[in-house]
């Protein structure tokens, strides 16, 4: 990978970087096609990237498909796959540094996953020092990871432009995700209420912020069978705060955001409040 990054540098063609976690699916194809449009050169890394799970399970259970993924990445039009060792990234000896992310830990996916945000931090600097990419692409889907990206970049000065691209989702609105396929048929069927939840909360929502409106919506979610909500937010776009119930919502961009256990896989989405 470095030879091949030294000669496209060397010639001063723009290298685009996709970092995942495999288990690609149309979501990720399509950061790579967004990356294929700015870009001479894409890199996409595969790496279930251990500092990033609180929850050995969910380490465990993750979904591996590497031939099937290289399969994808062949007919995606991506120039390089990067699938690091364990050792190549955490060498011997290497010691976590703490990344001040601030408010962007106690909220949401900060709050309900102690020390995830420090390890997305942790692979990203050891991939943006390696790769060196001029542009990354990330998720939308992942919003809250966006922000922690754009800080870390911010701490560490890296020169890479980070750009973030919209949610792909299934035909019933679930957003994409790896985690998908470890979902029972009827399960993944009945989780496109959560999307449906979300872009009633839209309607719903009038001018001031009515908390009320999320519990109904929580309430309706955990009916289901084997369906339980971690949190239901409306938040600020830009910092991730949440209104005072009955606050005026007009000042600024707010979001909602959400994770809900379904047959005790973590799923996660989130939409503007007021659609763009
Ligand atoms: P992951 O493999 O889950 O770590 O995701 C790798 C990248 O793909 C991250 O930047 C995610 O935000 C992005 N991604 C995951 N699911 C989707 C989706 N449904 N639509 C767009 N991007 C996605």
């Amino acid at each position: 990978m470095i030879r091949e990054l030294l000669e496209w540098k060397f010639r001063r063609q723009r290298v685009g970087f996709v970092p995942t976690m495999g288990a690609l699916h149309a979501g990720h194809l399509s950061l790579i096609e967004e990356a294929r449009k700015h870009c001479d050169h894409v890199i996409v890394s595969i790496f279930v990237n251990p500092t990033q799970f609180n929850k050995s399970a969910d380490l465990e259970n993750y979904p591996k498909t590497e031939y099937e993924d290289i399969a994808l990445l062949v007919e995606s039009g991506a120039h390089l796959a990067y699938l690091p060792g364990l050792k190549e990234v955490y060498p011997e000896g290497y010691s976590q540094p703490h990344y001040e992310l601030g408010a962007l830990e106690s909220v949401m996916e900060g709050s309900h996953r102690p020390g995830h945000f420090q390890g997305v931090a942790a692979v990203l600097d050891r991939f943006f020092q390696d790769v060196a990419p001029d542009m990354a692409f990330f998720g939308e889907k992942d919003y809250q990871q966006l922000a922690v990206v754009r800080q870390l970049v911010r701490l560490c000065q890296f020169p890479i432009e980070i750009i973030g691209c919209p949610t792909l989702r299934e035909d019933h609105g679930l957003a994409m995700s790896s985690r998908n396929m470890r979902l029972s048929t009827d399960a993944f069927k009945r989780a496109g209420i959560i999307h449906e939840g979300l872009t009633n909360l839209q309607k719903a929502f009038g001018k001031t912020a009515d908390a009320k409106l999320l519990e109904e919506t929580i309430a309706q979610w955990n009916e289901q069978a084997d369906f339980e909500t971690e949190y239901l937010t409306l938040a600020r776009a830009d910092n991730f705060q949440s209104p005072q119930n009955g606050e005026d919502l007009s000042r600024h961009d707010w979001r909602l955001f959400t994770a809900v256990n379904v047959e005790g896989v973590r799923l996660i989405d989130n939409l503007p409040l007021r659609p763009e």
